[in-house]
Formats: C-alpha cells, sequence, structure tokens
C-alpha cells in the first residue's frame, strides 16, 4: 500500500489556533525553552514509523515484517547472546497484558494505546462529584496515580498542538478525526521508570522486555485512574503513545526535560521511563515546572549521540527543521533520523535504547555518588560533572547470561 489511500481528514488545527495557542503558553514555552514556530503543524499519527512501517513501500521491507513477527515468536530467533529464544520469550511476555488491551478494538481499526485511545467500561456517572479545591484534588489524583502503581504524575493544561491531526484505521491505515469529548481541559500525565538491569542489557531482546512492563503496567493504570475519575462524573480519555504527543506533555507537566537522546530525562530516574496520560475535565490545578538544569548539560554533552550504531542522533544545536516526514518540525529541538532508529530496530527484531543506556543521568540514585552527580550536572559545576563521566567512561553493557544468571541466584 502506499499513500495516500484515501483524503486526510481536515480536523488538523488552522495557522488562526496554532497563532493562538502560541500565544495563549507564551509564557510557560519561554519558561520551558519550548519555541514553535507560527508556521508550525500539528503531526500526523500515519507518519510516525511504526505505522509508515503498515503503508509506506520506502520503510517495508523484510527487516521491519521480521521485527513485528518477532513479537509473536513467527520468524527464526538469532543466536546470539541477548537474542536467545528465552530472551524474545521474556519479552513478549512482557508486553503480553498491553497486547491484549491494544487488541481489543481490532475489529473497529483502533490499536488501543498505540492508535487510538483506550476504550472505556464504565460511562461517565450521572451525579458530579463537587471539586471546591482544584489543588487538593490534584493532590489526591496524584496520590491515587501512585495507589495504582504510577512513579511519576504531573498535572498540565491541554495543548492541542500537540495533538494528533489526524488518527489513523488499523485496517486499511487511512486517515480518521482524532477527536476527543468536548470540554477537556486538563491532562494528568503519568511517568512509569523502567527495570534498571534490563536496561543495562540494551541492545538485547530481553532488554525489550522493561519496554513491555512498563507498557504492560501503564495500561492497568491508566485505565483504572480513569475509571475512577469517570465514577466521580467527569469525562475521562485513558491514552498511552495515542491521540497525543506525551514528551511534550511530560515537559509541561514538569517531570522532566527533553534530552538531546530524544527522551524526557527525569530527576529520579534519568531517560528510564515509559509516560501515560489522561485526557480529562476535572478540575485539577495544573504543575508549574521548574528548570531542572538537565537540557544544558545535553549542550554539552554527545554520549548518547556516540555511542547511536546508526548514527541516528544530532551532535549540533536544537534545530526547527524536519528532515523526513517522520520527525516533526516547526519546534525547536534536538531530531533522531527516526527512520535511521527504526531501520536498526528492525534489523536487531527488537527495540534499541542504547542511547537510553549510556546516558550518564541513567543511575539508580540510590548511592551518594548519583546524587552528588547529579547536583553537580544540573548546576555550575556541570563541567565537572563532565569531566568525572568522562573519566568514569562508558558503562559497559550487561551480558543477557549474566542477567539470566542473576535470576538464578
Ligand atoms: S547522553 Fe548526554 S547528551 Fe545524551 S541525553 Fe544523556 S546527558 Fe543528554
Ligand atoms: S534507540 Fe538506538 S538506534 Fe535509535 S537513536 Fe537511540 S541508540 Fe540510536
Amino acid at each position: 500500500m502506499s499513500w495516500p489511500s484515501n483524503q486526510p481528514p481536515q480536523t488538523g488545527l488552522s495557522a488562526d489556533d496554532i497563532a493562538r495557542l502560541n500565544d495563549k503558553f507564551a509564557k510557560s514555552d519561554a519558561a520551558l525553552g519550548i519555541e514553535v514556530a507560527a508556521d508550525f503543524t500539528p503531526f500526523e499519527q500515519r507518519n510516525d514509523m511504526f505505522t509508515r512501517a503498515f503503508w509506506d513501500d520506502d520503510v517495508r521491507s523484510d527487516d521491519t515484517l521480521g521485527f513485528f513477527k518477532s513479537y509473536r515468536m513467527k520468524f527464526a530467533t538469532r543466536r546470539g547472546e541477548g537474542f536467545a529464544q528465552k530472551d524474545f520469550a521474556l519479552r513478549n511476555a512482557a508486553w503480553a497484558v498491553s497486547d491484549i488491551i491494544s487488541s481489543r478494538g481490532d475489529a473497529e481499526g483502533k490499536r488501543e494505546g498505540f492508535q487510538a485511545a483506550l476504550d472505556y467500561d464504565t460511562p461517565v456517572a450521572r451525579d458530579q462529584v463537587t471539586v471546591d479545591d482544584p489543588g487538593a484534588e490534584a493532590a489526591e489524583i496524584k496520590r491515587l496515580a501512585k495507589l495504582f502503581g504510577a512513579d511519576l504524575v504531573g498535572i498540565t493544561e491541554v495543548d492541542e498542538r500537540w495533538h494528533y491531526s489526524a488518527r489513523v484505521d488499523t485496517r486499511d491505515f487511512s486517515s480518521v478525526p482524532n477527536d476527543l469529548p468536548e470540554g477537556i481541559s486538563h491532562v494528568i500525565v503519568m511517568g512509569h521508570a523502567m527495570d534498571p538491569d534490563l536496561v543495562d542489557t540494551y541492545p538485547s531482546a530481553l532488554a525489550g522486555a522493561s519496554t513491555g512492563l512498563e507498557y504492560s503496567h501503564e495500561a492497568a493504570i491508566v485505565i483504572q485512574l480513569s475509571t475512577y475519575i469517570r465514577n466521580l462524573g467527569y469525562e475521562a480519555v485513558a491514552s498511552m503513545n495515542d491521540t497525543a504527543l506525551v514528551i511534550p506533555y511530560a515537559v509541561k507537566a514538569g517531570l522532566g526535560e527533553y534530552g538531546r537522546n530524544q527522551m524526557v530525562i527525569t530527576p529520579e530516574f534519568g531517560p528510564r521511563v515509559r509516560f501515560s496520560k489522561i485526557f480529562t475535565n476535572l478540575p485539577l490545578k495544573p504543575d508549574v515546572p521548574e528548570p531542572l538544569g538537565i537540557k544544558q548539560y545535553c549542550e554539552i554533552c554527545t554520549r548518547c549521540a556516540e555511542a547511536c550504531p546508526p548514527r541516528a542522533l544530532p551532535f549540533g544545536e536544537p534545530e526547527m527543521a524536519s528532515h523526513n516526514r517522520s520527525m516533526l518540525g516547526g519546534v525547536k529541538k534536538w531530531s533522531a533520523d527516526c527512520e535511521k532508529c527504526f531501520g536498526y530496530w528492525a534489523k536487531l527484531k527488537t527495540d534499541c535504547a542504547i542511547c537510553m543506556r549510556v546516558c550518564p543521568f541513567n543511575r539508580r540514585y540510590d548511592g551518594w555518588g548519583d546524587r552528588l552527580f547529579r547536583k553537580l550536572a544540573t548546576g555550575p559545576w556541570r563541567k565537572l560533572a563532565l569531566a568525572w563521566e568522562e573519566r568514569r567512561g562508558l558503562p559497559e553493557r550487561l551480558k543477557a547470561k549474566d542477567w539470566w544468571a542473576r535470576l538464578r541466584g
């Protein structure tokens, strides 16, 4: 199949809408270092690499088909260390709950959590609980999100610049409207920390279990928290990678800063976090993010770019330009060449996160040395932290066989 298989629906924002939103969020954008061009256009989901792999002949190959088949063990496993049948088996088991939930809507062309928001079983309650204090309500929602299993929680206002201008119908990969219920005002953004030992084995099929585990956890958490809110009488749309770009929302909710490796780097877990979100009209007080000093460290560090096998990450300054259709243009930022990155994943038959593993912020933060690094790296002593890191050298990859040996005790 090659695009277009239909005309994209005209549901995206107009230039006037973008001007209004750029104006509305000018102060918070400036505080967070977000620069959005006047001619910015929201991203269309058909252009993300995973979606393109199904319709774009420039991307589709035996490698990409093998990548997807490997999640069902419909291919011959590589015998290399970290790529044996057991490694793929654990990765696929970690994904199982997310897979079951995301395939509920297959017949309607909705891959929930990825190409459509998660469906709900609970209607919005007829009677609405009164919320007198949005600050107290926000604090309570954050505690409940943690009760359900989230590691980080922040709240921000809805900002449609980051919503897909159209989503895709997975039956034929045509574009369809990406609508939310009327009146949605806030987004609850949650962070889900990945297992550090599994992350230490990137690149490997085994390491992919750290990704799958958090998708499975977050699917359950967004369903549970959105069900709670719907029972209070308010709209709540549970969302994972679907509906909107989660990275700007995580930054706007104060959970971390955007790094050269294209990930949100958090003070608590570095880049070792996945994010989910809930769109709601529950009255909530949004967070006001503080500068964290992480982006300034990225300005003097290029470790992730050096370690990336296909050289997909940039060494230079953040830029507005987009170099292929899968890159979001019109926002000043570091951008990976997603085509090179996904091409490498397809060859491996699993996800790669070497750029997460080697990042100096990928630490446990349970010892004074890690905390001292963070203190130095995010303040005026960042060059000292960089020199310390250079002396420490690239962290060694944990061999998958050693991970399995530790498991056996
Ligand atoms: S490796 Fe260095 S440049 Fe890359 S994201 Fe981490 S701190 Fe930033
Ligand atoms: S995930 Fe791997 S291939 Fe992609 S940018 Fe990071 S290191 Fe490079």
